[in-house]
């Protein structure tokens, strides 16, 4: 299947998707980790990405659109995938279409995570992340055993630097700028369901797989 997941910063995409990857063994592709590891590395795409993320801006859509073409030339991405993070706009939503067209593929379904901003916010200031795996915590919600080390692999962990009080705001406006449109694009194509994100991450799991097993078989409740 190719899922792709929207929702607003803090709706628990990435925290959805790389679940879901592993229970569907599908690749996972985050545009903000592809992001992050480039920045991270100092190739010419983080050093042009940078100031964008830092600021909670968008990544120009050619960068992005460009990265994403080149992802999908892996081979692991032929049995389908689990997109999160893209598209952000309705730009990159059209990109996206040609990009999977000349790879002879189209989406199957787009789940859209709904959530407050009161848990959006709340999920977002205490979020920590693993440096070496990416797996995610929370300060309060999903606290590590041991004090900012990974319970999976050992790697420390660290806040995001967007993710401080005034650019999760600026994300969050560039989110609700974008997101109508987005919603409009695959609704009209029958590809979107929303599911309510508010739960804790076991709980919106369950429904995401109770609608993709519906989605593969609707005979199925
Ligand atoms: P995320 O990890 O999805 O919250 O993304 C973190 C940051 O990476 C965003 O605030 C943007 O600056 C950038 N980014 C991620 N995905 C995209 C995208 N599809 N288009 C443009 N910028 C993106």
């Amino acid at each position: 299947m190719r899922i792709l997941l929207l929702g607003a910063p803090g709706a628990g995409k990435g925290t959805q998707a790389k679940e879901l990857a592993k229970k569907l063994r599908l690749p996972h592709i985050s545009t903000g980790d592809l992001l992050r590891q480039n920045v991270a590395s100092g190739t010419p795409l983080g050093l042009q990405a940078k100031d964008f993320m830092n600021k909670g801006a968008l990544v120009p859509d050619e960068l992005v659109n460009k990265m994403l073409t080149e992802r999908f030339k892996a081979a692991d991405v032929a049995p389908g995938f689990i997109l999160d993070g893209y598209p952000r706009n309705l730009n990159q939503a059209k990109s996206l279409d040609d990009i999977l067209k000349k790879n002879s593929m189209s989406i199957d379904l787009v789940v859209y995570l709904e959530a407050s901003e009161t848990i959006i916010v709340q999920r977002i200031c205490g979020r920590l992340v693993c440096s070496k795996c990416g797996a995610n915590f929370h300060k309060t919600n999903m606290p590590p055993k041991t004090e900012m080390t990974c319970d999976h692999c050992g790697g420390s962990l660290y806040q995001r630097s967007d993710d401080k009080e005034e650019t999760i705001k600026q994300r969050l406006t560039v989110y609700k700028n974008e997101v109508s449109s987005l919603i409009d694009y695959y609704s009209r194509s029958n590809k979107l369901e929303r599911i309510p994100a508010d739960d804790d991450a076991p709980v919106v799991l369950e429904s995401i797989i109770r609608l993709v097993s519906r989605n593969n078989d609707p005979t199925k409740v």
